[in-house]
């Protein structure tokens, strides 16, 4: 059985904030997993991906339930909004749609200026058999690479009001406070609408855990990146960039500069040591401290 509802809150401005949920309630019964797509709304992969998994998905072939978000900041989609703050209303709506389930996956990727190299985030919260069957999770997306992360407090505040890089201090996730284990996938890139990498690996995991019927591909283990760098613009100007996502690169490299509009480089960025591009900018303006790229080691 199939079922279709919006939630809905409404802000302190008196706006009503919306977010479209379908249920698959499988012939036999079992656990319940909930997928979110969009939580960010240039994010297109994902929301492809979760429309498709209801769309498609027989209800006969499933077992449990399947909760799909599928467009989770819908002001953000409607309205092409990068980077998207998660207002209060929205989380609000996601615990709803995350409680009663065993798992999460969250898709996420590159927004409209952002290319992406795929791989995922495997949230750690620090029980030892949630964060197994998170890597399990991990692995069976299929994409080969993994993030750890782990929320360890807020960061001490930065004058500048700047939020340092999410590994160093990422939020607190549903998963910490449902005590579930939770991945995020981050598939996808300036626009791009292919799902089949996102929704192939969402089909997998959904094996993998028992909600769709048929053996789960069994990918090896991922890579787990160690070191990551984050590099950020010095001043204001327009960005150059070189290189592309996947690119792997040795120190020293020259990864693309910061120009005034009339030629006079005012930032030359380079590799701080050999790693591998997994997400960069490639809107040309730039702000002080704008993110430019991100570089990781695996
Ligand atoms: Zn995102």
């Amino acid at each position: 059985m199939k079922e279709t509802y919006f939630l809905s809150r409404t802000d302190a401005e008196g706006n009503e904030r919306r977010m479209p949920i379908g249920i698959i309630k499988g012939a036999t019964p079992g656990e319940r997993i909930t997928v979110f797509g969009g939580q960010h709304g240039t994010e297109y992969a994902g929301i492809e991906a979760a429309m498709r998994l209801f769309r498609e998905t027989d209800p006969a072939d499933v077992s449990g339930t399947i909760v799909v978000s599928m467009a989770t900041h819908e002001e953000s989609l409607m309205n092409w909004i990068q980077f998207a703050p998660t207002h209060p209303e929205i989380a609000d709506m996601m615990l709803e749609a995350a409680t009663g389930s065993q798992y999460i996956i969250n898709c996420h990727g590159g927004e409209f200026t952002e290319e992406m190299h795929p791989y995922v985030i495997c949230r750690l919260i620090g029980d030892e058999a949630a964060e197994a069957v998170a890597m399990r999770m991990a692995r069976a997306l299929g994409v080969g690479i993994v993030s750890l992360s782990k929320y360890r407090g807020e960061p001490p505040p930065d004058p500048s009001g700047a939020r340092p890089a999410w590994w160093l201090w990422p939020k607190k996730g549903l998963c910490d406070k449902l005590g579930i284990p939770e991945i995020t996938p981050e598939i996808g890139q300036v626009g791009d609408r292919d799902d089949l990498l996102m929704y192939g690996g969402i089909i997998n995991v959904l094996k993998e855990l028992g909600f769709l019927k048929g053996p789960a591909i069994q990918h090896p283990e991922p890579n787990v990146i160690g070191d990551r760098w984050w590099l950020t613009a010095n001043q204001e100007g327009i960005y150059f960039p070189v290189v592309t996502v996947g690119q792997e690169v040795t120190k020293g490299t020259f990864l693309g500069e910061i120009r005034d509009y009339f030629g006079t480089v005012l930032q030359t960025v380079e590799a701080p040591d050999d790693a591998t591009v997994m997400n960069m900018n490639i809107g040309m303006p730039v702000k002080k401290d704008g993110f430019l790229i991100w570089l990781g080691q695996f």
